[in-house]
C-alpha cells in the first residue's frame, strides 16, 4: 500500500531516541529546550515553546492572548478541526471566513469584508487563526494590514508549513503573526511522533505560553508572587495544563530537523513530477502563489467536472490499486459538532466546492520514483 503520507525514519533518529532512553531524564531535561532553540533558530524566531502536539500549542497560544468567554476567534473552514477548537477550549465563540479560490487559505478580501461588517456591529474578533494550507503560506502581509486596521491578533497555524517561505523569509521568521504553530505529527514535514512548537517574536507571550504549557507553575523568582522561603517551593500562578513534550520526542525532533532540507527537496521533486506528468489529465493541479515557497505538505488535486469519473470513484479506484489518498478538508462547519452550533457549510461556498472535488495524492519524503510512477500510471488508467 502506498499511503498518502508517512514519516521518514533513519538510523540517526533511532540512535537519538535510544540515547535519551538510557539517560537520566525522559521529560523536563535539557533536550526539549535544545529542540525549542533549534526550531526557533531554523525558522528565524527568537522564542520557541514545545508542546505535546500542535493542538495544545494552538490552545495555549490563544489562551496566552487572553481569549475567553465573550471573545470571538475566526479561522478558515478549510482546515483541521484544531484550528477552530482552540477558540472553543478558551470559551470563545468561533466563526469562519471563506477561503481564496486559488490557494484555499483564508481569503484576505473576504476577511476584509467580514471585518468591516463586524466593526459596524461592534463584534470584531480578538484572534484570527490563519492556516497555511498544504504548506503554502497564506497572504500574511494582506492579513497583517487588516490586523493593523482592526486590531486583532494573528495566530498562524503553520502545521503544514515548516520550511516554507514567504517573500524569501521562512514561516515563523516573518514579522506578521503574533504566534506561529508547527505540528510534528508523523504525516507532517518532520515528526516527533506527537508534538508541536509555538514560535513568537514576543518574549512576554513566549513566557506565558510556556507557563500555560506546564500547569501554570513557575520556579522563576521574577514570576513568583510570594518571596521564596524554601528551596523546594514553586508557585502555580495561573491555571495551566500539562502539554509538555518528552525528551524522547524532542531527541527525535532534533534528529529530524537535521534532515529537513533533504525532506523539502524530495517533496519539491515529487511536486514537479506531478505538475509535469498530470498536466494533461482532467485534474486541477495545485496553484503556486508568487513570492512564496511551499513546504509541499500536501499535493491536493481537484477532479475536474469534465472527468469521466468523480472524486469518489477516483478514490476507490486508487484504493483498489493499493494507493492511499485522503481529503483535506471536510469543511469544519460541516462537522456535526459545529452544525449543532448553527454552522452551515453552504455559507462557505469556496471551501465547500473545493471539498467536493479535492483529493490529496501521495506526498512524503520517502515516496520513491517507482512508487510515484505507479500513482501517476493509476491516475492515467482511471482518468484517460
Ligand atoms: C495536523 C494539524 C493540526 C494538529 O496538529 P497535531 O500536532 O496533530 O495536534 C492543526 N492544524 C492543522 C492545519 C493540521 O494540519
Amino acid at each position: 500500500m502506498i499511503p498518502y503520507a508517512r514519516q521518514s525514519i533513519a538510523d540517526e533518529d533511532v540512535r537519538a531516541v535510544n540515547d535519551v532512553l538510557r539517560s537520566d531524564f525522559l521529560t523536563q531535561g535539557a533536550v526539549v529546550p535544545a529542540f525549542e532553540k533549534a526550531i526557533a533558530q531554523y525558522v528565524g524566531a527568537p522564542h520557541g515553546v514545545a508542546t505535546s502536539n500542535a493542538t495544545a500549542a494552538l490552545h495555549v497560544a490563544v489562551a496566552a492572548l487572553d481569549v475567553g468567554p465573550g471573545d470571538l476567534l475566526w479561522t478558515s473552514p478549510n482546515s483541521f478541526v484544531a484550528s477552530a477548537n482552540c477558540g472553543l477550549y478558551c470559551g470563545a465563540d468561533v466563526d469562519f471566513v471563506d477561503v481564496d479560490p486559488r490557494t484555499y487559505s483564508i481569503d484576505p478580501i473576504a476577511l476584509g469584508k467580514k471585518l468591516d461588517v463586524a466593526d459596524r456591529n461592534g463584534k470584531l474578533p480578538k484572534v484570527v487563526v490563519v492556516v497555511d494550507f498544504s504548506g503554502q503560506p497564506c497572504d500574511l502581509a494582506a492579513i497583517a494590514a487588516l490586523r493593523d486596521r482592526y486590531g486583532f491578533a494573528i495566530v498562524e497555524d503553520a502545521s503544514h508549513a515548516i520550511g516554507a517561505t514567504y517573500r524569501g523569509v521562512r514561516v515563523g521568521g516573518t514579522p506578521y503573526a503574533d504566534v506561529v504553530v508547527f505540528s510534528f505529527h508523523p504525516v507532517k514535514i518532520i515528526t516527533t511522533g506527537e508534538g508541536g512548537v509555538a514560535v513568537t517574536h514576543d518574549a512576554r507571550l513566549a513566557e506565558r505560553i510556556a507557563l500555560l504549557r506546564s500547569h501554570g507553575i513557575t520556579r522563576d523568582p521574577k514570576q513568583m508572587q510570594q518571596p521564596q522561603r524554601e528551596p523546594w517551593e514553586y508557585e502555580q500562578i495561573v491555571l495551566g495544563y500539562n502539554y509538555r513534550l518528552t525528551e524522547i520526542q524532542a531527541a527525535l525532533g532534533i534528529a529530524q530537523l537535521a534532515r529537513i532540507e533533504t525532506f523539502l527537496e524530495h517533496r519539491r521533486a515529487i511536486a514537479r513530477r506531478y505538475d509535469e506528468e498530470l498536466a494533461d489529465l482532467p485534474l486541477i493541479l495545485p496553484y503556486r502563489a508568487p513570492d512564496v515557497g511551499s513546504s509541499l505538505h500536501l499535493y491536493p488535486v481537484q477532479v475536474a467536472d469534465s472527468a469521466k469519473i468523480g472524486r469518489r470513484e477516483l478514490y476507490d479506484g486508487l484504493r483498489a490499486r493499493d494507493i492511499g489518498t485522503n481529503v483535506h478538508y471536510m469543511p469544519i462547519p460541516m462537522q456535526p459538532y459545529y452544525r449543532a452550533l448553527g454552522f452551515n457549510a453552504a455559507d462557505y461556498p469556496v471551501a465547500l466546492g473545493y471539498y467536493e472535488r479535492a483529493l490529496s495524492l501521495p506526498m512524503y519524503a520517502d515516496l520513491d520514483e517507482r512508487a510515484q510512477g505507479r500513482v501517476i500510471g493509476a491516475l492515467r488508467a482511471l482518468l484517460q
